[in-house]
């Protein structure tokens, strides 16, 4: 199954509060086109994080839309719209189940075969394979018997798995080994072809990948374009 060559996403005049007073995100605007890689930049605090959260709908705007395809995502069933957005954070959350079941969020129709092929590809096969159970066996809420590395690479796997036409990407900050460094780096080579992505950079490389990029400073867009290549 290969993905569409990903959704048209639409910022409308958007606008968001966490505490109706102060606004976090301000009048935001702007469309992405359908496999396009927007790079996202800001300070801490700018409203990154804020920006993706609204597109997975944890929050509605408090003014102004966001569209995939010209819908509303309000309009849409949630269960909808998280089929077609992938969201890797750097705090992978994990639930206390099975491996399986925190690959596919539950879902009975992925096999196993496409659950091991998606596994190789991101080479955490063998990580599985000397687990006590294999996929049955049962994860840790939190996945503190996870390296940060790990975490990460599982949360591809769901993305891969889901196969969405959008992937919204916070990848980690944190140093990591240079083995999971390239690992991570060709996983995100590979999630970004064919897909719509949105992905706050904290590398260099990612920044590279990206077709436009976008500043956030307290958040309003004070930079917005092309990437150039320098
Ligand atoms: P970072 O690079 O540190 O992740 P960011 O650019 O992603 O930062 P956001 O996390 O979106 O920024 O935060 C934007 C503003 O919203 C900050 O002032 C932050 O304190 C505030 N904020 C973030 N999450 C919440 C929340 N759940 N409740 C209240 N305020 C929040």
């Amino acid at each position: 199954r290969v993905s569409e060559s990903g959704v048209t996403i639409t910022f409308d005049r958007v606008s968001f509060s966490y505490d109706q007073q102060e606004n976090v995100l301000e009048g935001i605007n702007f469309q992405l086109q359908p496999g396009k890689v927007l790079g996202l930049l800001g300070r801490t605090g700018s409203g990154k994080t804020t920006l993706a959260r609204l597109l997975f709908r944890l929050y509605d705007p408090g003014a102004g839309s966001i569209r995939l395809n010209d819908v509303d995502i309000r309009e849409m069933a949630l269960s909808d719209l998280r089929e077609q957005v992938g969201m890797v954070t750097q705090d992978v959350q994990l639930f206390q189940a099975s491996v399986r079941d925190n690959l596919t969020f539950f879902k009975q129709q992925v096999s196993d075969a496409h659950i091991e092929q998606v596994l190789k590809e991101l080479d955490l096969w063998q990580w599985v394979e000397q687990l006590p159970e294999g996929l049955d066996t049962r994860l840790a809420a939190g996945g503190q018997s996870l390296s940060a590395g790990e975490a990460q690479l599982l949360a591809f796997a769901r993305v891969f798995l889901k196969n969405p036409g959008l992937v919204v990407l916070d990848e980690a900050s944190s140093r990591l080994d240079p083995a999971t460094e390239h690992l991570l780096e060709q996983a995100v080579d590979r999630l970004l072809q064919q897909r719509t992505g949105i992905v706050i950079a904290h590398r260099l490389q990612t920044v590279q990948r990206a077709d436009e990029i976008m500043i956030l400073e307290d958040g309003r867009i004070v930079e917005y374009g092309a990437r150039v290549a320098l």
